[in-house]
């Protein structure tokens, strides 16, 4: 197995690893970018490497070309070999990584809350239908029911709209007075309010509801008609695609493993982003979700300060501060309704993986027993969907995480660990 060691590894390519990895590089300092996608940008810029559309994309993304990182593309890390070495499976086989200090920067995924019908086809994510649609996926004069919580919903129906498919309805379970107050509080971030405004009047025309939320898929073979309702009268829209989740959950999966801390279902940080584990960093949506210039801000810092540079970390504390009032605006304006927590019957499939119902749960007291008694969360999503389902439904929390953190080729998990190599030579152009 190939080897390689950096002064500093940053895992996850969306906005704050780039952030962190460009801070590094520019420094002149050894940095390797390690994503498991094939494009950088993680999920907001997902697809514009090649043709960047948003302006911080373009900025970030040029600077990251430019810079003297070595990227790992379509690279998973899988677990962690050795303290300070990380076992990453790339399309060449596995390699094995050495760091002196690490930035974890490993995103956000949705969540997702069971309800009758939730498992049937055409009901999916609405950032993952995005992102079928970004490459390629035919949406034009389809009939979509956007749903579930938060700013995605908005982003994710003008990003359809604009194809061609027919938004017939964007259901937003946070009452109208706190999406209010959400947009009072955008006030004070005048690019955001600028933004907001701008999607609604792009969205012109497709009904926008608070306080409404889906309580049935049905169909035959695939979901057809959506039930809804405002907790007073169900009614129910027809559609092509379902796209619903209910906001974000952090990938908490690889800074559990090295042993971070979490703090209320986050990585907890000091000042300089630097996890209760040494020389362990973390940036961007594990440690709080509050959207991409919170990510860069808190990379720029995380690289930084891992780079012993305390005093430029510093001067971006304002900034991140500014951030982080806006993601607590947004946790307080969509907080999850506790209604949503009766969706699931008895007969409703939590964990899809292992066709594990709401009734089979039910019947223990927390996730490790379910686990055990039922399989829950050992299928190929390892709890990333049910586990987030199963805290929202019974406040479980899963209390143990195991490699390999995502699926890879058995070839991989065998694959002899070597020596690392500790001055490796970045080569040209920035691919390893
Ligand atoms: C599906 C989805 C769609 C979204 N769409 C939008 C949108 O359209 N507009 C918007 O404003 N916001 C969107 N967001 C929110 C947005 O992603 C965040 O606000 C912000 O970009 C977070 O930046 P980040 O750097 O923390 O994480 P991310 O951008 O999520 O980047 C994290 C990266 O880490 C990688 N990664 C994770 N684990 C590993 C591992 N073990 N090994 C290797 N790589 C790993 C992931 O593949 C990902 O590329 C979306 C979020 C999701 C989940």
């Amino acid at each position: 197995m190939t080897s390689h060691a950096f002064e500093v590894v940053v895992v996850g390519a969306g906005p704050a690893g780039i952030a962190a990895a460009c801070t590094v590089a520019d420094a002149g300092r050894p940095v390797a970018l390690v994503d498991n996608s094939p494009w950088l940008g993680g999920q907001i810029w997902r697809g514009e490497e090649a043709n960047p559309v948003q302006r911080a994309a373009r900025q970030w993304l040029k600077r990251a070309a430019a810079a003297r990182v070595t990227i790992f593309r379509e690279a998973s890390v899988f677990t962690v070999s050795l303290p300070q070495r990380l076992l990453v499976e790339t399309p060449a086989g596995a390699v094995e990584l050495g760091w002196q200090r690490l930035v974890i920067a490993t995103g956000a995924r949705e969540r997702f809350v069971p309800f009758p019908g939730w498992t049937l086809p055409g009901v999916v994510g609405p950032g993952g239908l995005q992102a079928l649609v970004k490459a390629g996926w035919p949406i034009a004069g389809k009939r979509v029911v956007v749903a579930g919580s938060g700013p995605l919903l908005l982003a994710v129906a003008d990003g359809l709209k604009h194809r061609g498919a027919h938004i017939r309805l964007i259901a937003e379970q946070a009452p109208s007075s706190r999406v209010l107050q959400f947009g009072f509080a955008l006030g004070r971030h005048p690019a955001k309010l600028a933004q907001g405004l701008r999607l609604k009047a792009r969205l012109l025309g497709v009904p926008y509801r608070c306080g409404c939320w889906p309580v049935r898929a049905s169909g035959d073979e695939a979901a057809r008609q959506v039930t809804l309702t405002d907790g007073r009268r169900t009614w129910t829209e027809t559609c092509d695609y379902l796209a619903c989740a209910f906001g974000l959950a952090p990938n908490l999966e690889l800074p559990r493993l090295l042993g971070c801390r979490l703090a209320d279902g986050f990585v907890q940080v000091n000042e300089f982003q630097e996890t209760s584990v040494k020389d362990v960093f973390c940036a961007g949506e594990p440690t709080g979700i509050a959207g991409a210039d919170a990510a860069l801000v808190a990379g720029c810092i995380a690289g930084f300060a891992a780079i012993g540079n305390p005093g430029q970390a510093r001067a971006l504390f304002g900034a991140r501060a500014r951030w982080q009032r806006f993601g607590r605006a947004l946790r307080d304006a969509f907080a999850m309704r506790p209604e949503l927590r009766r969706l699931a019957e008895a007969e409703t499939v939590v964990c899809r993986c292992e066709d594990v119902r709401r009734g089979e749960l039910e019947r223990h007291d927390n996730w490790r027993a379910a686990k055990l008694h039922t399989r829950c969360g050992m299928g190929n999503c390892q709890g990333r969907v049910c586990g987030d389902a199963a805290n929202f439904l019974f406040g479980w929390t899963n209390d143990s995480v195991r490699p390999p953190l995502l699926p890879v080729r058995v070839t991989s998990l065998l694959s002899p660990v070597a020596d690392v190599n500790q001055n490796p030579t970045p080569p040209a152009g920035n691919q390893p």
